[in-house]
């Protein structure tokens, strides 16, 4: 059986590069680099490419969780709710790492906690109908 990354030692505020990624989640630097074609976000316009620490950590909890959930397109998992939830007000923030992906962030609409997932612009086009969102640059 394939042994199975803790996530736990990822610090969210940190970024790593494959080498020191794989070192924190004891796997082979091959097993990291593999994950980027499975979804894992990178951040690539510079050398060497960076991992952020939440994205490896929310890549390795999507991977990782059973049963997987399936959150419609304008659904979030909020986390004190540990449900999917709508946002509140209709509004988000989508906060671009690259020019394909990205954060969208929104409060919940039961608790109005934070709540965020992975989007692209495509999605954030599809659920421009239903939600107003405003583009944040991160800094
Ligand atoms: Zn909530």
């Amino acid at each position: 059986m394939a042994k199975r990354a803790s996530s736990r030692k990822v610090k969210i505020h940190n970024q790593y590069t494959y080498q020191q990624a794989a070192d924190v989640l004891g796997v082979s630097v091959q097993t990291v680099r593999s994950w980027r074609q499975s979804g894992l976000g990178v951040l690539d316009s510079q050398k060497p490419h960076l991992i952020l620490g939440f994205m490896l950590k929310d890549f390795l909890a999507g991977r990782y969780s059973q049963p997987k959930r399936r959150l419609a397109n304008d659904q979030f998992l909020c986390m004190t709710c540990n449900a999917p939830r709508r946002a509140y007000g209709g509004m988000a923030d989508y906060l671009p790492y690259t020019a394909t992906r990205g954060r969208l962030e929104v409060l919940c609409e039961a608790c109005q906690g934070p709540c965020g997932k992975f989007a692209s612009p495509r999605l954030c086009a599809e659920l421009a109908p239903i939600l107003s969102i405003a583009t944040r640059n991160r800094k």
